[in-house]
């Protein structure tokens, strides 16, 4: 399946069944599995034999949805997580612990930056957060010897921002250690950052892969490239005994899969948060879509985004289809194919003209959501960011009046008639 085109990933992925059985990912509504002997239940929660036994460490559904993700990014692993917050905090966690510090874009999804920000010193992590348009120096110049590993997302939400995945990932490797990217906005359709040197992949599922705001989850993947025992000193939690798995080193115990297997054995364990295998069957079913939506999605995007970019009535335009955009060349690079659905702009005037520009779409919807079938708007300042004061909002490369629009699935006629008519209601002065 490797080897199939991403498309057919998409749609074929993970699930395969046998002879007989069924042609769609069943749901294993089940928090338990039954088994002949205590002795085979004992090699299960000694790692030694692979089975299941539990649903809060792995579940037949997730397992194979979580294998068509991986397939799709070219990775050897994946593990689901209850939410795309749970995911970036497992993929941190899994390798730094208190009095570990992390490099980390400033331009990310403000629950992640607040993730790192504020929840992450309180478990004894510290993060410096850089400007990821700097110069390698000044980059490299926020590293120190207890650095664990670097962050970015390929598209930042909601700034969409386009991260030098090279770049980053030759930066952390000097450093000798992995580069974790967020590849929610991309999706592994139009990016696959594993090809660029990343070494973990997250995802927040509950965007573009699920498509219709059912479900919440997030995903882990890895790449299985970095070599950790090359830098046993760093990551000890990989390298060393785990006491309570009897000794065992995850990184030479299981190779490749060491990672995945201690973020599950251990996180899944201890922190538990599973996506239920119900919500991964939904998110089958996205994923099964996922190629085809997000042509659609790039195609109404950049026809809207040509639209605002030519209306006086808009101050500024961030989408990277946009040929005088900053991010074009990289976005060239990156995602050749396209980005995403999500456009950021604001309007001429005051935060009030943004707020009746909003009040007055009818089809576009208001709603704490992005990556979605059904087209989107959102004001970051005085919804998602809140918490985040102004010189936060700078830092994290959202001006005050952003706008986040999310362009879905529906007729471009209709999404632009109702992109006009609510310019017109807003009233906007062209001085
Ligand atoms: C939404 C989002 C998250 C958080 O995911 P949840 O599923 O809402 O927990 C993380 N990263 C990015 C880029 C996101 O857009």
């Amino acid at each position: 399946m490797k080897k199939n085109k991403p498309g057919t990933i998409c749609v074929q992925g993970g699930w395969q069944p046998k002879n007989g059985e069924p042609r769609q990912v069943p749901i294993y509504q089940s928090t338990t599995f039954k088994y002949d002997d205590s002795d085979q239940m004992a090699r299960l929660f000694d790692l030694k034999d692979s089975g299941y036994f539990y649903t809060r460490l792995a579940n037949p559904t997730n397992d194979a949805v979580a294998m068509k993700i991986a397939q799709m990014e070219g990775g050897v692993a994946a593990m689901l997580t209850s939410s795309g917050q749970a995911a970036n905090f497992f993929a941190v966690f899994n390798i730094c612990e208190a009095g570990g510090h992390i490099v980390s874009a400033n331009t990310i999804y403000g629950g992640t930056y607040n993730l790192f920000g504020v929840t992450l010193p309180k478990l004894g992590i510290e993060c410096t957060f850089v400007n990821p348009d700097a110069t390698d120096e000044e980059i490299k110049a926020a590293f120190r010897p207890n650095t664990k590993c670097v962050f970015g997302e390929t598209i930042s939400n909601p700034g969409g921002n386009v991260f030098d995945i090279e770049r980053f990932a030759k930066i952390a490797h000097s450093h000798g250690v992995p580069l974790i990217v967020d590849n929610t906005f991309a999706t592994p359709v139009n990016c696959r950052p594993f090809e660029w040197g990343a070494d973990i992949v997250t995802h927040s599922t509950t965007k573009y892969m699920d498509g219709h705001g059912t479900a919440v989850g997030g995903c882990l993947v890895d790449s299985g490239n970095f070599d950790w025992m090359a830098h046993a000193d760093k990551f000890p939690g990989l390298c060393t005994p785990d006491e309570s798995y009897h000794g065992l080193t995850y990184a030479t115990a299981f190779g490749k899969m060491a990672y995945i297997t201690k973020a599950t054995a251990q996180l899944m364990r201890d922190l538990g948060s599973i996506q239920s295998p119900q919500n991964a069957f939904l998110l089958n079913m996205g994923l099964e879509s996922l190629h085809v939506r997000m042509q659609r999605h790039c195609e109404n995007a950049q026809r809207i985004a040509e639209f605002l970019h030519d209306d006086p009535r808009v101050g500024w335009i961030n989408f990277a289809g946009l040929p005088d955009n900053k991010y074009y060349p990289l976005a060239q690079k990156y995602l050749p194919h396209g980005g995403c659905g999500v456009i950021a702009f604001g309007l001429k005037g005051s935060r009030e003209e943004a707020i009746r520009f909003m009040d007055s779409l009818k089809l576009i919807s208001i709603v704490t959501h992005v990556a979605d079938a059904k087209t989107c708007v959102l004001h970051p300042a005085s919804h998602t960011h809140r918490q985040l004061s102004d010189e936060q909002l700078r830092e994290a490369g959202i001006a005050p009046d952003l706008i986040r629009l999310s362009v879905g699935l529906e007729d471009i006629d209709d999404l632009l008639a109702d992109i006009r008519q609510a310019l017109d209601a807003a009233d906007i002065k062209q001085a």
